[in-house]
């Protein structure tokens, strides 16, 4: 079976992963959206990785979609709104026996993409990697972290999990990636749209924290109800926790806000009242926020699907 790591989106993370994975010697190749972005990259002649002691150049080769040959592995890099039906293009060169790495924030994507391949093997991520794009091809690692891999319906371990550490990707196998999927879901919801909504950096809110409180009463919960106990436990101590330890920084929904982008909130916070809904648990702060939510971007002209 062939090793070579086929990298779906040469965005933020996408590229992080792609450049990690070149430097270790392994067989990489991007799939970008389309010809005018191939002949972009190609113009540019490959990616670039820029960390704390310096920037480096990585050649790594591109196609699109459309592009003949089979894929075996297959790591999704996109947004989570973007995932599915990127998928599904490269669904028909999917091989049997497939495998896909979903790096996705968020719930619902990953069953999304699911439904596109049933034949083959879906892993989901959960990262707390940063890493943002200073240009077109050049990104950043802004924040050394870990990620999390998992597949709620097969727990053994891939036989290319130690591809991974080769590259000084960090990172370990969980038969609870689900419980890591709601706990970092519960973490966004608490915190990310209000920080949009009150228009402060995460330590802005200290001054809300009565609305916090709410919001990760309804959350634990949202969470128990869905049958994730564990991803309850002390989640208001460790809100509180993160909004301090974070203070200065602005949450990605509040950086995509600011930019212009459209958000992922379908897969967070919309998965979190539509899991409610499905589980007849009444959530009303959540709700509201979400509202609130919806109407803000709305009026900046933002999707708010
Ligand atoms: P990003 O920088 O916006 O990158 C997404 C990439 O997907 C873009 O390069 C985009 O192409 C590409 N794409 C979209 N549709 C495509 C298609 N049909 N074919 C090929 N490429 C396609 O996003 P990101 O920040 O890397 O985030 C990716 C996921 O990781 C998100 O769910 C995010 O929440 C999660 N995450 C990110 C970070 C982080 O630090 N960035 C950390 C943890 C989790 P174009 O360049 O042509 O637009």
């Amino acid at each position: 079976m062939s090793s070579t790591w086929h990298i779906l989106g040469a965005g933020s993370l996408g590229s992080l992963w792609a450049c990690r994975l070149a430097r270790a010697g392994k067989p990489v190749r991007l799939i970008l959206r389309d010809q005018q972005r191939l002949a972009a990259y190609q113009r540019g002649g490959g990616l670039t990785l820029v960390e704390h002691d310096g920037q480096r150049h990585y050649a790594i080769p591109a196609e699109t979609a459309s592009a003949p040959g089979p894929i075996h592995r297959l790591l999704v890099a996109c947004k989570a709104y973007d995932a599915a039906p990127a998928v599904a293009q490269l669904a028909p060169r999917l091989a049997q026996g497939g495998e896909l790495v979903l790096l996705q924030n968020g719930l619902g994507s990953q069953d999304e993409v699911a439904e596109q391949v049933p034949h083959a093997r879906c892993v989901f991520a959960s990262s707390t990697e940063g890493a943002f794009r200073e240009g077109d091809w050049q990104v950043r690692f802004a924040g050394h972290g870990f990620n999390w891999l998992g597949d709620p319906g097969n727990p053994s371990v891939p036989y290319w999990f130690d591809e991974l550490l080769d590259a000084g990707i960090p990172g370990q196998w969980t038969p609870d990636i689900a419980t890591r999927l709601w706990r970092k879901l519960a973490l966004n919801c608490a915190i990310n749209p209000l920080t949009v909504l009150h228009g402060c950096h995460n330590g802005g809110l200290l001054g809300h924290l009565g609305e916090v409180d709410q919001l990760c009463d309804e959350l634990a919960g949202l969470l128990r109800r869905c049958g994730q106990p564990e991803a309850a436990e002390g989640l208001h101590e460790e809100v509180q926790r993160v909004i301090v330890a974070t203070a200065a920084n602005y949450s990605s929904m509040y950086q995509d806000v600011r930019h212009g982008r459209r958000t992922e909130v379908h897969y967070l916070l919309g998965h979190a009242c539509r899991s409610a809904a499905r589980h007849g648990a009444a959530v009303p702060q959540l709700e509201r926020l979400l509202r609130r939510l919806v109407d803000n971007l709305e009026a900046r002209g933002l999707r708010s699907d």
